[in-house]
C-alpha cells in the first residue's frame, strides 16, 4: 500500500484517483487518528508509594542525564546524543541497584524526554536566530516527575485493572472501549494526589474527505468566545464568577499561612483540588466547543495566536489562558481529521483592524465595538469583521465554500495544507 503526505493526513494512494483533485464530495481517505485516552486510576497505598519512589528515580536519572549530557558537552564541545544517553542509562542501571525496580522501558523513556527538551532547545534557539521572539530557555534540571511512561510494553489492560510491570494491578475506571493499536501508556499524579492513566492511540480509520458543509472564520474575542463569519455568536460557557471567587480564595489562604506548616500544605492541597476541577469544566466545554464547529463545517479558519504577541496585552493575555486557547487550537485540528473538515490557523496580524471588505487598515482601540471604515463606509461588528478577515486570509483572498463542493481545487488545497502545518507548530510551542 503506497501513501503520501497530504497536508497532515496520509492518503492511501489506491483511493487517490483523479476525482479528489476536482471534487472532494463523495470521496473517501484513510487517514491516521491519534487518540489518547484518559481513565482514573486506583492505586492501593502500597502501590502509591512504589509509584512515588519510581517517580523520585526517574527525576533523579534525569537530573543525572542532563548533568552528564552538559558535561559532555563542556569537555567535547559535542551534543550527547539519544543514542549516548541511552547507552550511559543502561550502564548507570547497572551500577545502582535501586534502578532495578522501575522497569526498563520506563527508564528509557527518561532519555526520550531530556532529548526531546534538547529538540526544542536547538528549535527555539534556530527560531530566535531568525528573527522571532522566543524564549530559549535551556532545558533544566527537575524538582519533580509526576508520569511514569511505559513506550510498549510492560502493561497489561483488563477489564477493570491495568497490570504494569514492576508496580502490579491497579485499579481503573474503564469508561470507555480503547479502539487502535496503542503507542504509549502513561501513569501521571495530579497536584492534588488523583491518579490517571493516560493511553495514546493509532486508528487506521477510512473517514470521508469533506461533510459538504461551508466554510467559516472564527475570531475569539474578548466578549465573546467566538464570533462565526456567518454571524453566529457562539458564546463560551466559562467557569461562573462564583467558581473564580472560591478560586481565588484559596489561593490566597496559601500564601496566609506560614511557610513549611502542615496548614499551608492542607491549603496548597485544596487550592490544587479547586484549580483541577475548574480546568476539567473549561476542558469538556472546549470539547463540545470544538466537536459543534468541525461538524457544523467543512473548512474552519482560525487565528494561530502566539503567545510573545499575548503578554504585551495583559487584559488579553488573562482572556485568552483562562479560554485555553492552544488547547482549543489542538482540539480542533484532531476532531477535524475525522469529521471531514479542514481546521487552519492563519496569521493574527491586524485582522481588527482590517476592513473586510475594501481591505483599508485603520487603527481599533479594544474599547471599539464597531468597525467603521473610513475608506468605503463599511458599519460591522468588530468581531464579525475580523472572522471575515480570518476567513478570506486562510483562503487566499477567496471567502465562501473553500473545501466544499466543485470550486475546490488542488492549488487552493495545497496553501491550506501549507498553513496548517505552520499552525501545528503552534501547539508544540505551548
Ligand atoms: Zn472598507
Amino acid at each position: 500500500m503506497r501513501t503520501r503526505l497530504y497536508g497532515r493526513v496520509l492518503i492511501d494512494e489506491s483511493e487517490c484517483d483523479n476525482k479528489i483533485h476536482i471534487n472532494f464530495n463523495g470521496v473517501i481517505k484513510m487517514v491516521i487518528l491519534k487518540k489518547t485516552y484518559k481513565f482514573r486510576a486506583y492505586p492501593s497505598k502500597e502501590q502509591k508509594a512504589i509509584l512515588n519512589r519510581q517517580m523520585l528515580l526517574c527525576k533523579e536519572l534525569y537530573n543525572h542525564l542532563l548533568e552528564k549530557a552538559k558535561e559532555h558537552f563542556r569537555d567535547t564541545g559535542k551534543t550527547f546524543t539519544k543514542y549516548d544517553m541511552v547507552k550511559w542509562v543502561t550502564k548507570f542501571k547497572k551500577e545502582h541497584s535501586e534502578y532495578n525496580g522501575v522497569y526498563s522501558q520506563v527508564l528509557q523513556n527518561v532519555p526520550d524526554r531530556l532529548s526531546k527538551a534538547y529538540k526544542n532547545f536547538f528549535r527555539r534557539a534556530k527560531e530566535k536566530r531568525g528573527g522571532k521572539k522566543v524564549k530559549v530557555g535551556f532545558p533544566r534540571f527537575r524538582n519533580f516527575v509526576s508520569s511514569l511512561t511505559y513506550p510498549q510494553s510492560g502493561f497489561k489492560i483488563e477489564r477493570k485493572r491495568i497490570g504494569l510491570s514492576k508496580v502490579g494491578m491497579i485499579n481503573f475506571v474503564n469508561h470507555r472501549e480503547i479502539e487502535g493499536k496503542i503507542k504509549t501508556l502513561s501513569v501521571k499524579k495530579t497536584k492534588s494526589g488523583e491518579w490517571y492513566v493516560t493511553i495514546s492511540v493509532e486508528k487506521e480509520d477510512i473517514v470521508p474527505f469533506t461533510n459538504g458543509k461551508e466554510a467559516v472564520g472564527i475570531d475569539l474575542g474578548i466578549t465573546n468566545y467566538a464570533a462565526l463569519s456567518d454571524g453566529k455568536v457562539l458564546q463560551n460557557k466559562d467557569v461562573s464568577n462564583k467558581e473564580r471567587k472560591t478560586l481565588r480564595r484559596l489561593q490566597k489562604s496559601i500564601s496566609r499561612r506560614k511557610k513549611g506548616s502542615k496548614n499551608r500544605k492542607k491549603s496548597a492541597f485544596r487550592f490544587a483540588r479547586y484549580s483541577e476541577h475548574i480546568s476539567r469544566i473549561r476542558e469538556d466545554n472546549l470539547h463540545k466547543l470544538s466537536y459543534y464547529l468541525v461538524h457544523s463545517y467543512s473548512f474552519i479558519a482560525y487565528e494561530e495566536l502566539r503567545i510573545a504577541n499575548m503578554v504585551r496585552n495583559r487584559h488579553l493575555a488573562k482572556s485568552i489562558s483562562e479560554s485555553s486557547w492552544g488547547n482549543f487550537a489542538q482540539m480542533l485540528q484532531y476532531k477535524a481529521e475525522s469529521a471531514g473538515c479542514v481546521a487552519v490557523g492563519v496569521n493574527p496580524q491586524n485582522t481588527s483592524k482590517t476592513c473586510s471588505e475594501c481591505g483599508n487598515v485603520q487603527e481599533m482601540p479594544l474599547s471599539e465595538r464597531t468597525f467603521n471604515c473610513g475608506k468605503c463606509g463599511l458599519n460591522i461588528d468588530r468581531d464579525l469583521n475580523a472572522s471575515k478577515n480570518i476567513l478570506k486570509r486562510a483562503t487566499s483572498g477567496q471567502g465562501g465554500s473553500h473545501a466544499s463542493g466543485d470550486s475546490a481545487s488542488a492549488p487552493q488545497k495545497e496553501s491550506a495544507s501549507r498553513i496548517v502545518e505552520s499552525g501545528t507548530t503552534l501547539g508544540v510551542s505551548r
